[in-house]
């Protein structure tokens, strides 16, 4: 299937610092794409390197087939874009503020006249067409912003942090409505999002951005097996012993750690509070169990548990999840 966008060895540095790392990054025709990452990743600064809107200090971006950089508008013919504030005309009603756009864009008034209103209808603003726009919910002003980038027919539609300061009906609401345009029309769509819990149920992939660095993209279920590929698995095992002496009970950890790092697939033992903890990529309970056992310790309780969603979230979003 024909790529939407190309982008390889993008980087972009503001002063000394890099705030896009060597992107490589290609989206295929039809895909919602979701470019996750706390805030301050380097996120807007790419969509705005993928628009044209911000000069690229490396590498090559394609959109549709064109360079924002050299063809800025045919990149803008094509691609809708929706910023993380709209900003509409808030003394018009929402239908004047499309049909305003749709003058800009050179449509015909009575081909308009039916776009807007087919549009404001799929967005869920019916019964809002004729409030003025300065009047609208933050949830409604960005459904009327898709509507405003959907009035030229683009290809590919590009939105900054959409959900931002919606509720959480709301932004479903709105992350529905994306999911069915890619699914009805094949548009492809990339967004940018610090809520990956929210988010990720509409996006065919994801890319975790952090610090300028794409660490990495695929669906969900295989981005935990991409970011914890050393221990996808974490096996703690509660020991005591009887020795009261120091050096002996030292010595006796010492020793059952190394035993246990030699078994098959073990990345990591630590020791921390009277629990092994054992890093590994697949489920060695039973090897465990009889390595303690074995070394005279009393094994009291033994746990297991596998890397997901969660913990991707908590590793890389944690602090820049909440909503502002
Ligand atoms: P995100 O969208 O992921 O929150 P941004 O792309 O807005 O991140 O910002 C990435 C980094 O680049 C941040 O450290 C930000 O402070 C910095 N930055 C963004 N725009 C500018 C600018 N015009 N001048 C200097 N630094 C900037």
């Amino acid at each position: 299937m024909e790529n939407s966008i190309e982008i390889s060895g993008l980087t972009k540095k503001y002063g000394n610092t890099t705030v896009v790392d060597n992107l490589n990054l290609s989206i295929k025709k039809g895909e919602v794409f979701g470019l996750l990452g706390p805030n301050g990743a380097g996120k807007s600064t790419s969509i705005r390197m993928l628009l044209g809107l911000t000069e690229i200090n490396s590498g090559s971006i394609r959109v549709c087939g064109f360079s924002p950089q050299s063809q800025a508008l045919k990149v803008k013919e094509k691609v809708g874009y929706l910023p993380e504030d709209v900003g509409f005309y808030n003394n018009l009603t929402g239908r004047e503020n499309l049909m305003l756009t749709a003058r800009l864009n050179k449509i015909a008034h009575a081909e308009a006249e039916q776009s807007v209103r087919h549009l404001l209808n799929l967005v869920g603003l019916s019964a809002e067409t004729d409030k003025k726009a300065g009047f609208y919910s933050r949830g409604m002003r960005q459904r009327l912003g898709l509507a405003d980038v959907l009035i030229k027919k683009p290809d590919v539609i590009i939105l900054d942090e959409p959900t931002l300061g919606l509720d959480p009906k709301g932004m479903k609401e709105l992350l529905d409505k994306i999911k069915s345009l890619s699914q009805n029309d094949g548009i492809t769509v990339l967004f940018s999002s610090h809520h990956l819990h929210q988010v990720q149920h509409i996006c065919d992939r994801v890319g975790i951005f952090v610090k300028g660095k794409l660490i990495a993209a695929g669906d969900i279920q295989s981005l935990s097996g991409e970011l914890f590929a050393e221990s996808p698995m974490v096996i703690k095992a509660g020991i005591t012993m009887t020795t009261e002496q120091d050096n002996s009970r030292q010595q006796t950890i010492e020793d059952l750690k190394k035993s246990i790092n030699l078994i098959d697939r073990v990345s990591d033992v630590k020791y921390e509070s009277d629990c092994l903890i054992i890093g590994c990529d697949r489920d060695i309970s039973a090897e465990i169990s009889k390595r303690v056992v074995g070394a005279n310790v009393d094994l009291v309780s033994l746990t297991k548990k596998a890397y997901g969603l969660n913990d991707i979230y908590n590793k890389y979003f944690e602090g820049g999840g909440s909503d502002e």
